[in-house]
């Protein structure tokens, strides 16, 4: 599977999406044609395990399912499924549910500066699930990522903004 790259554009703050080539030294906005650079995207690529964040060069992300529309509706068949079932039953279906999720859903590696959004490595070798102690870190401004500036959308950002601050510094 190649690898994507997903982010808020640090000059305007809308969706930049675009693969990680060996090559990739940067993508441009489509919304005001900004250029970010991403130094660490080569070495992401060599490693396939989103061991750090290209945008603001973060090496703290998380991993979770990266779960979409066609997948909900079919928990929710699941869900219809296993209704009338006792309880063991469920939870014996759930169990296997789980599994089939590991399975069939691929997962997505989140910045917890930034939330830039990687797909396509190998999660056996990717980041560890969400903690919230790290999360927090970056929320109160304990830790900031060596590019902080380019941390637009992150929980920092959203700290900022509520009090009015317009930039992280
Ligand atoms: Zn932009
Ligand atoms: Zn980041």
């Amino acid at each position: 599977m190649p690898l994507t790259l997903a982010f808020a554009c640090p000059a305007c703050g809308e969706a930049v999406e675009g693969a990680l080539e060996p090559g990739t030294t940067g993508l441009a906005c489509p919304a005001c044609a900004a250029r970010t650079e991403l130094p660490e995207a080569p070495a992401l690529v060599a490693a396939g395990d989103a061991h750090a964040c290209p945008v603001c060069g973060s090496a703290d992300l998380y991993q979770q399912r990266d779960f979409n529309r066609k997948l909900g509706l079919a928990l929710v068949a699941v869900g219809v499924l296993t209704g009338p079932f006792t309880r063991w039953i469920s939870t014996v279906a759930f169990v296997l549910l789980d599994f089939a999720l590991y399975l069939l859903v691929p997962t997505v590696a989140i910045c917890y500066a930034c939330e830039a959004q990687q797909r396509g490595f190998d999660r056996a070798r990717g980041p560890k699930p969400f903690d919230i102690a790290v999360h927090d870190v970056y929320r109160f401004g304990k830790r900031h990522p060596p590019r902080r500036a380019l941390a637009v959308a992150g929980p920092r950002s959203r700290v900022l903004l509520r009090e009015g601050k317009e930039s992280p510094s």
